[in-house]
């Protein structure tokens, strides 16, 4: 490697290292998840922690139904998909998963991705070209930015949940389309879907909606937040990392907008399908959320008592009803500090720091899930009294 391009991954490194923004992996040991089986158990380097930062809300990666799912699916399907869908990587798996997922929201018709991310680059930069412009929620996901800067778009943000300046933005650009998240990953609240969805209507503009974090969790969240459907979103981005507990996602929409994406998206016609598998977990993930509300009821139910027990102990969390509940620190050094403090008392939630979250507004980020016990949450409140100081 040249000299200077080892320079310069020096010199980024050490930047990032000096402002307390350096990224490093964690290796979870193996026996994490079999310890106590199911649970939130994190073993690292042999210690165990209670895990407060795993987006596995429902508790189904672990699930006994997910794991028959993957052992039935692989004898009747094999394990890789062995092409791009053009070829021959487009089977009964994925195709059963689609109309799944098309019966549960409404929408004609839908495409499947390996991640949540290649779907949203793959969706903005397909759709979208110099000379259209779309209007995006200040804190939609990375890659829905990454995917419009692609499309050469034009790319106006409005304020954080704030209709009124959306519909500023509307009315000044007519855009093509405008973006926002169902539940937002970093902050746990909810966008006035029903409102944007709206304003989209009256102005003959696609509404477009991540919902990563709502779908699946849906009897979980309190009655007024309503699921995106078809009724709602034009076209609705879901994943399978999340809730479903294991990986891929899809894109849903018209039949027309999911043809138009066989036909031009170059994540889709030059990568690898999703494995049969996958499709087949995700499918039998979708099916357990519709046919059981028990771990949906029992997330709601940890949900309320985390938040209560915060107000006890005056912990000030933020008003999310989500099972995303971050905590505002502010300062980096400070997160990191109370994050390490925390891990100490055998908690581990995330430390999260911009360029994540803006400038001074680095957080916990924790996640309440249905395996977690009433005493692992007395353990986290109790921790951060202690961390907190
Ligand atoms: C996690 C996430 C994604 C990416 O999904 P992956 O399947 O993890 O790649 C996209 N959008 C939002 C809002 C997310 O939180």
């Amino acid at each position: 490697m040249s000299m200077s391009l080892s320079e310069k991954m020096h010199m980024k490194q050490t930047q990032l290292k000096q402002a307390g923004l350096l990224r490093v992996r964690q290796k979870i040991d193996p026996a994490s998840v079999n310890q106590i089986y199911p649970s939130m158990v994190l073993s690292v380097d042999g210690v165990e922690h209670i895990n407060f930062s795993s987006n596995d809300y429902l508790g189904l990666s672990q699930a006994p139904e997910m794991l028959d799912a993957l052992c039935l699916s692989a004898k009747q399907y094999g394990v890789g998909s062995g092409s791009s869908p053009l070829v021959t990587g487009y089977g009964h798996a994925h195709q059963l998963l689609e109309e799944q997922l098309c019966q549960v929201t409404g929408h004609e018709a839908g495409l499947l991705f390996c991640s949540g991310f290649s779907a949203n680059t793959a969706l903005m930069k397909t759709l979208f070209n110099t000379g259209d412009t779309v209007v995006a929620d200040k804190r939609v996901h990375a890659s829905i930015v990454d995917g419009l800067v692609d499309s050469k778009a034009t790319l106006k943000r409005f304020l954080h949940n704030d209709l009124a300046s959306a519909e500023r933005l509307m009315s000044k650009y007519a855009p093509q389309a405008l973006v926002t998240e169902s539940i937002f990953s970093m902050d746990g609240d909810v966008a006035p879907l029903a409102d944007l969805s709206r304003l989209c209507r009256e102005n003959n503009t696609c509404f477009i909606v991540d919902d990563a974090h709502g779908f699946g969790i849906q009897p979980a969240l309190p009655a007024t937040m309503k699921p995106v459907n078809a009724s709602i979103a034009d076209i609705q981005v879901v994943t399978f990392g999340k809730a479903l507990g294991c990986q891929g996602a899809a894109i849903l929409g018209s039949q027309l907008l999911i043809d138009f994406l066989v036909s031009n998206a170059r994540e889709y016609i030059y990568s690898t399908a999703l494995s049969p598998i996958n499709a087949s977990l995700a499918l039998t993930a979708v099916k357990l959320t519709q046919t059981s509300e028990l771990r949906a009821v029992k997330l709601a139910e940890n949900i309320a008592y985390f938040k209560q027990s915060c107000l006890s102990a005056k912990i000030w969390l933020s008003e999310s009803m989500t099972p995303i509940q971050p905590l505002i620190i502010g300062d980096v050094d400070n997160t990191l500090a109370i994050a390490e403090k925390l891990k100490s008392l055998g908690v581990w939630v995330g430390a999260i720091r911009p360029p994540t979250v803006l400038k001074g507004s680095a957080r916990l980020r924790i996640t309440i899930t249905a395996l977690h016990t009433h005493g692992d949450i007395d353990t986290l409140v109790n921790s951060l009294t202690l961390a907190l100081g």
